[in-house]
């Protein structure tokens, strides 16, 4: 029994093995994983935590597959190290490592805010953000809190390794460039907030009912020493086919001053920006409009301030956290 389902009831993993996989396999190494995947030609898929996956093919939302390949126990993808001027997290670290990791609090704030909200400790004791990336959903949290990073990926296949730019993982709602059936997500990866800068996350959920986003945002600022803005990042989602980076409201932060009124003039482009849907399960599309309009300020003010005074103001908490 793998400790990834522990989060089912015993009658629910039998019926989970049943009608999800033949064979399980957990290599030691990327290399075997690879090798493995290839061996399947196409009929087995990596899993991480399983909690999209195995709720994706139990709801036959996906066709179950011949064999699951699981990283758990592939040395050194458990980890969240700093290598090379990065701060650069494994696979199967989950999103319960990364709220507790007081590097990404301090230098990936927004990442850390952002993973803080999915689910519940349940499903952050066992979710990845690997998953939530592969995933490739418009409105993934950690996925959002990472594109704010300017965060990048490291793909294995029978090709090599290499590191590809977020964005570049996603090519529509659900659609991942890194082939879940051939690829292996190893690690992630991206650049600590230094001095003179700090990020922020903000989710809108409906405070009961359907557990989907309205609207997440988040932003990475750098500041000068006269605090005008050297460089902006701003994702929000969901917002589009993919994870959306608001350039428009990039481009009207830099060069200008960390003010009130630049962070609405950006919000405004933000909007602009967007074709944003109603969705009777999310809210209307202008609803969700002026939530961007009167939350987005906010997190960028919270960016900035915690850019100035080094400090984590405002940190969002965990959600759903034993007291
Ligand atoms: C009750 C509940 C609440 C949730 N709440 C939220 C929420 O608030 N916000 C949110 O964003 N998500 C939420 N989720 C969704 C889910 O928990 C997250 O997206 C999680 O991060 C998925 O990670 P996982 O490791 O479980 O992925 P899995 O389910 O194992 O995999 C997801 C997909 O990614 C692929 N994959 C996984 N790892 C790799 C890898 N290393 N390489 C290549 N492909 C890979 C799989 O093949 C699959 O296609 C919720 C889920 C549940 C069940």
């Amino acid at each position: 029994m793998s400790g990834r389902l522990a989060f089912l009831r015993a009658s629910e993993q039998e019926i989970a093995i049943k009608i999800c996989w033949k064979n399980y396999h957990s290599p030691d190494s990327v290399e075997a994983a690879i090798e493995l995947l290839n061996h399947y030609d196409g009929r087995a898929q990596v899993i991480g935590g399983g909690t999209d996956l195995l709720l994706e093919i139990q709801q036959g939302l996906r066709p179950p597959v011949e064999a699951m390949i699981d990283p758990a126990r592939i040395a050194g993808l458990d980890r969240i190290i700093l290598d090379d001027g990065h701060i650069v997290i494994g696979c199967t670290v989950t999103h319960s490592r990364i709220i507790e990791d007081e590097r990404i609090i301090q230098h990936g704030t927004c990442l850390a805010e952002s993973c803080g909200v999915i689910g519940g400790p349940q499903v952050r004791n066992v979710g990845t953000l690997a998953g939530n990336v592969a995933h490739a959903l418009p409105a993934g949290d950690g996925t959002i809190g990472l594109l704010a990073l300017d965060g990048e990926v490291e793909v294995a296949d029978v090709s090599g390794s290499r590191w590809m730019p977020l964005q570049d993982a996603f090519l529509g709602p659900g659609k991942s460039a890194i082939d879940h059936h051939r690829a292996l997500l190893t690690r992630l990866r991206f650049k600590p907030t230094g001095v003179l800068e700090g990020s922020a996350f903000f989710r809108v959920m409906r405070p009961q009912g359907v557990a989907l986003p309205m609207i997440a945002m988040a932003a990475r600022l750098q500041l000068d020493e006269q605090h005008h803005i050297s460089s902006a990042r701003i994702s929000i989602g969901p917002a589009g086919p993919v994870p959306h980076l608001a350039e428009a409201a990039m481009e009207v932060l830099v060069h200008g001053p960390a003010s009130r009124e630049q962070f609405r003039e950006a919000s405004e482009a933000a909007v602009s920006g967007v074709s944003l849907r109603s969705s009777k399960y999310r809210a209307t599309r202008e609803y969700r409009e002026e939530m961007i309009r009167s939350q987005l300020p906010d997190v960028l003010a919270r960016a900035s301030e915690r850019a100035v005074n080094g400090s984590l103001a405002g940190l969002t908490e965990p959600q759903g956290a034993w007291q």
